[in-house]
C-alpha cells in the first residue's frame, strides 16, 4: 500500500471523474493517473482495486466490455459461426440464423461469436471475460487538486508521488515534484482537520536531505502545532487557513522566484 498514491488517486477522483478503458495487460487502464502518477500500470490497477474493494471509489456510468478470455484483449472482431457445425455459411433470417451447410436454424446470439484482435482466439458470450468500467469517483478531497492546479497555471510540470532515490538508498515519494536548472524541487503538502504534527515537517526535511532536493516547499494546513523557525536554505514552509490560501502563498512565492514559464498577473 502506497498511501501518497492513494491520496492523489482520491484527490484526482474527487476533483474530476477518472475515464477507464480497457487494457489487456491489467484489465484496465487510466491514463488521466497514469500520466500524473509516478507509478507502474500494474501498481496503479492495484491501487485502485484495493480503493475500489474499500468503497473509497465507485464506479459512475458503468458498462461492460468483452475481453479475450485467453490474451485478456478487448475489442474483438465478432462473426457468426454455426453453433453446430461451425460453418460461417449463414443466413440471417430477422433474430435467427440458418446455417446453410447443416441446416439448422438458431437464435442470433448463439450463433454469435468473437475472434481476438490480439491472439487470434476464437471464443463466444458463454466463455467470453466481462470486464466492468466506467468512471472513477471519489468524494472527500484531501484537497490537493488546488496545489495541482497552481502549479499547472504557473505552466510547471510537476509529477505527483515521485519516487526519489535518496543517498541512503531509501526510496522517498513527494506530493510534488518538478524540474528546474537540472535540479529537483519538491512540494508537499500536509492536511489536518486540526493541527500539522511538526513531525512531518521533519519528515520532509530529512527526507528532501537525503534525496538532494533543491527546493522544499512544505505546506502545512490549517497550520503547524508549534512555530518553526527554520532558518535553513532551502525549506520553506507555507503555513494557511485552508488550501486556496495555501496555493496563492506557493504562488506569490514561486513567482517571485522566477520559477514560471508563464507570465502572471
Ligand atoms: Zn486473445
Ligand atoms: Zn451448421
Amino acid at each position: 500500500m502506497d498511501s501518497c498514491i492513494k491520496k492523489h488517486i482520491v484527490s484526482i477522483a474527487s476533483a474530476n471523474d477518472v475515464k477507464m478503458y480497457p487494457d489487456n495487460v491489467v484489465e484496465f487502464t487510466t491514463p488521466q493517473l497514469l500520466e500524473s502518477l509516478d507509478i507502474s500500470r500494474e501498481a496503479l490497477a492495484k491501487e485502485i482495486n484495493e480503493l475500489r474493494a474499500s468503497g473509497i471509489l465507485t464506479l459512475k456510468d458503468a458498462y461492460q466490455t468483452i475481453a479475450c478470455p485467453s490474451c485478456g484483449s478487448p475489442d474483438p472482431f465478432t462473426k457468426l459461426v454455426c453453433p453446430k457445425c461451425g460453418s460461417g455459411n449463414l443466413k440471417v433470417e430477422g433474430s435467427k440464423v440458418k446455417c446453410l451447410s447443416c441446416g439448422i436454424q438458431t437464435d442470433i446470439y448463439e450463433a454469435l461469436s468473437f475472434v481476438c484482435k490480439t491472439c487470434g482466439n476464437t471464443f463466444n458470450s458463454g466463455n467470453a471475460r466481462w470486464v466492468t468500467l466506467g468512471a472513477l469517483h471519489a468524494v472527500n478531497a484531501t484537497g490537493i487538486e488546488g496545489i495541482a492546479e497552481t502549479l499547472k497555471n504557473l505552466g510547471i510540470y510537476a509529477k505527483r508521488c515521485m519516487a526519489v532515490t535518496g543517498s541512503s538508498g531509501i526510496i522517498h515519494r513527494f506530493d510534488f515534484v518538478f524540474e528546474r536548472n537540472g535540479s529537483k524541487d519538491a512540494v508537499d503538502v500536509a492536511v489536518d482537520s486540526d493541527v500539522v504534527n511538526v513531525k512531518h515537517l521533519i519528515e520532509f526535511i530529512s527526507k528532501a536531505y537525503d534525496s538532494g532536493i533543491g527546493e522544499g516547499y512544505f505546506i502545512a494546513v490549517p497550520g503547524l502545532n508549534v512555530s518553526v523557525d527554520l532558518g535553513k536554505k532551502g525549506i520553506k514552509v507555507i503555513e494557511a487557513h485552508d488550501i486556496n490560501e495555501a496555493s496563492d502563498m506557493l504562488k506569490q512565492i514561486l513567482v517571485k522566484r522566477g520559477i514560471t514559464s508563464k507570465i502572471v498577473h
